[in-house]
């Protein structure tokens, strides 16, 4: 049977790296739903548009052509053919998309997108709503956790990687501050699905957080 799995949590849990691994281990694909908003939101940075325009927002998500596709272990990302996967990942882009994802048009829009590209099943979809919203109907819910501390951390060290000097308490009160914005907001709020798995990731390893998922997916 080719499953459905949802994988929902706040930034910096693990979700994305865990997710498209178990997606590699069972041959499913996997759906970045966090880089489809951070594509609406630098596009509408790149045209000019104001987080509180939201017929414009939605409107681009409508009209623009984004395409995921999955090359070592990364997330590529096109707009009508541009390459922005770089793009998607800068710190303006991160402070922006939180506000971009509050606009209900836009998640109208994401929802049906998101559905369209899980409906032959073998889907692994990370994201924020996904078990309580996009595919309440998921085999298989998973909220992936870990301390602001860790995350703040993970997050620094991805950065430093990509050459970004930040600060890491600047990143922690950065991550709590979207935290706060997507559990927050009216539309889709992040919070766990009651019947989704809790795995707190704070003290495992990558692959530890891996198998737990794959053990879930053989009962
Ligand atoms: O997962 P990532 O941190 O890249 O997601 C970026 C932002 O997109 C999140 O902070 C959240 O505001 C928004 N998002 C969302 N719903 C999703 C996925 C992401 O609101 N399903």
């Amino acid at each position: 049977k080719h499953l459905v799995i949802a994988i929902d949590g706040p930034a910096g849990a693990g979700k994305s790296t865990v997710a498209q691994i178990v997606a590699q281990r069972l041959g499913y694909t996997y759906i970045d739903t966090g880089a489809m908003y951070r594509a609406v939101a630098w596009e509408s940075i790149h045209r000019g548009l104001s987080s509180c325009d939201s017929g414009g927002i939605a409107s681009i998500a409508k009209n623009i052509n984004l395409k995921l596709s999955y090359v070592n272990g990364m997330t590529n990302v096109t707009i009508n053919g541009l390459d922005v996967t770089d793009a998607i990942r800068t710190p303006e882009v991160s402070k922006t998309v939180s506000s971009v994802a509050q606009i209900p048009a836009l998640r109208q829009v994401m929802l049906k997108m998101q559905r369209d590209m899980a409906s032959s099943g073998g889907v692994v979809m990370d994201g924020r709503d996904i078990g309580t919203h996009v595919l309440p109907g998921a085999d298989i819910k998973v909220f992936l956790t870990a301390s602001i501390k860790e995350r703040a951390k993970r997050r620094w060290e991805e950065l430093s990687d990509k050459g970004f000097d930040v600060d890491l308490s600047q990143l922690e009160s950065e991550i709590a501050s979207r935290d706060k914005q997507d559990c927050e907001r009216e539309a889709a709020p992040l919070v766990k699905a009651p019947d989704a798995i809790p795995i707190d990731t704070t003290n495992l390893s990558i692959d530890e957080a891996v198998q737990q998922i794959l053990c879930l997916c053989e009962e």
